[in-house]
């Protein structure tokens, strides 16, 4: 288990720390559950992912699908904050939402949601599943089929 490994070091020796770390991961066949509010170092050596909202999971999946593709309205406000190596885009233009005050008995991203509808306050999303290989607990996506167990990891990829 590697809890925030590279969150307090310099450039030059997080990138050795991830090497070693995928190193071990594929020489040596070690699973390694990489922890981190990090997403840019979680898509440079994860396979599969889970984003938490509160003590929940609230899509979990590929890195490839759930980063480059989110569907969670967590997810995308994460994804939207990760800073890119593009000149042409400039800090700011991402609008945070006002947190509300109201408490919600549903979903527990209701109060920062900006897509909450009705039932969000009121009902637990379900773990919907809107492609292959990712599963989202959100009702935007409540057309789609349903996991059959919560869990989610069987949803990733063999
Ligand atoms: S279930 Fe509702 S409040 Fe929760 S993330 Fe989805 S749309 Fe937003």
């Amino acid at each position: 288990m590697a809890d925030e490994p590279v969150s307090m070091v310099d450039a030059s020796l997080r990138a050795t720390i991830l090497s070693s770390l995928r190193k071990l991961n594929q020489d040596f066949g070690i699973s390694i559950l990489y922890i981190t509010h990090d997403l840019t170092t979680a898509y440079q050596i994860c396979e599969n992912i889970l984003i938490m909202y509160a003590g929940s999971v609230v899509e979990a999946g590929s890195v490839e699908q759930v980063i480059r593709n989110p569907k969670h309205p967590y997810t995308q406000l994460l994804v939207s904050s990760m800073p890119l190596p593009d000149k042409s885009k400039r800090w700011g233009g991402v609008e945070f939402e006002e947190i509300q005050l109201r408490k919600s008995s549903g979903c527990k991203f209701a109060p920062r949601c900006p897509a909450a509808m009705q039932e969000c306050w009121s009902q637990r999303p379900s773990f919907y599943l809107p492609d292959d290989g990712r599963t989202v607990a959100c009702f935007l996506y409540k057309d789609q089929p349903t996991l059959a167990s919560p869990d989610v990891s069987q949803v990733f990829p063999t």
